[in-house]
């Protein structure tokens, strides 16, 4: 029996989340879900959308379903998601991003993982406002984080079987930062000579991914970067309602979606649960259950193929929990 901090969240998380908990429950995986309440309505209970029992029960159980989170915009709300991230220095954001038949999009046989860099850049919040006339942001980059991501993905290539990692980076601009982590990358990289490794400059990335996304197997970004062209992967291949993820660290690891808490879309158990599920799948496998892994994703594999029992953003007119539904038909069906 594995023991699983369950996070709902806020906007459509709950609606995912719970579409997810059920397809991960019929995986023939076992879970004891311990489920913990963070978001907007902590917010108002508590006076912090990230109560202290969020953290211990994922430092206790080590692993996590997470929903989204609703960040408001502009001061006075430091995102939830950096703040778990950090707080528990899950410094990995792994991001696939896979075609599967029956998603409408612009390209088939995309491949493609990502590894962002989760911890520092842009993203460590060291900002602040110069008087009434500027603002300042630290682009903060370690040899230590730089070191860890790119041994991560390395590791993770291997492991695999992916043959190439391409660095994404604008050392051309940002000498010393993006400098740091690109010199950092590619030696680590010099051990290990299985694996093919290039570098490419991000807004030429941008452009070789809308045009040739197959030349892409594994890449290996900073934070910001990262963030920005995940999305993009996602949008390769079919959007955000089939991109998953994980914040890994050394010690824990917390799964979610690519998307956010869309709240507009909240409440109508009307969004796609693919993405939450495919998390539940790369949860299943970092718990080293990957037959119930391999099954969900095969399960998952049929509901789209099929195109019957999908929701709007594939075109079909299913209800969240109609499609897990589906899924878990289809992992019956399989036996
Ligand atoms: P979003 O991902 O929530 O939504 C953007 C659009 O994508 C939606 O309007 C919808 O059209 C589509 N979409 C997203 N998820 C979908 C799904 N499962 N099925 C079908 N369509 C889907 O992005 P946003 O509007 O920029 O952000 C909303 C909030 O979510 C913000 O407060 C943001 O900070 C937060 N957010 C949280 C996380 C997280 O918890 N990890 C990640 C990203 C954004």
């Amino acid at each position: 029996m594995h023991r699983v901090t369950l996070i709902p969240g806020d906007g459509i998380g709950p609606e995912v989340a719970e579409a997810a908990r059920r397809v991960l429950d019929a995986s023939g995986a076992e879970i004891e879900w311990i489920r913990v309440e963070a978001g907007e309505a902590m917010l108002e209970r508590y006076g912090t959308p990230l109560p202290d029992s969020v953290l211990e029960a994922i430092r206790e159980t080590k692993v996590a379903l997470k929903g989204p989170i609703t960040t408001p915009v502009g001061e006075g709300f430091r995102s939830v998601n950096v703040q778990l991230r950090q707080a528990l220095d899950l410094y990995a954001n792994v991001r696939p991003a896979r075609s599967f038949e029956g998603i409408p999009s612009r390209y088939s046989g995309v491949d493609i993982v990502i590894f962002r860099e989760n911890t520092e850049d842009l993203y460590a919040g060291i900002e602040h406002r110069i008087g009434d006339w500027a603002a300042e942001s630290i682009k903060l980059i370690t040899r230590q984080a730089s070191e860890r991501i790119a041994r991560a993905a390395f590791q993770y290539a291997r492991r695999e079987g992916r043959r190439k990692v391409t660095i994404g980076h604008k050392a051309n601009i940002m000498k010393f930062t993006d400098g740091l982590f690109l010199e950092t990358a590619r030696a680590v990289a010099a051990e290990y000579p299985d694996i093919t490794c290039d570098d490419v400059i991000v807004d030429a990335l941008c452009m070789r991914l809308v045009m040739k996304p197959e030349q892409f197997d594994l890449l290996l970004l900073p934070n910001l970067y990262g963030d920005i062209i995940s999305d993009l992967c996602a949008g390769l291949v079919g959007g955000l309602g089939v991109a998953p993820g994980a914040n890994i660290g050394d010690e824990m690891a917390v799964f979610e979606a690519v998307h956010g808490s869309a709240p507009k879309l909240a409440g109508q158990n009307k969004v796609n649960p693919t993405a939450m599920i495919l998390s539940g799948a790369m949860l299943l496998r970092h718990l080293g259950e990957a037959e119930a892994a391999r099954r969900v994703e095969e399960a998952v594999r049929r509901v789209l193929a099929a195109r019957e029992r999908v929701t709007y953003d594939l075109g079909g007119t299913a209800t969240t929990s109609e499609m897990a539904d589906a899924v878990i038909a289809a992992l019956e069906e399989m036996g």
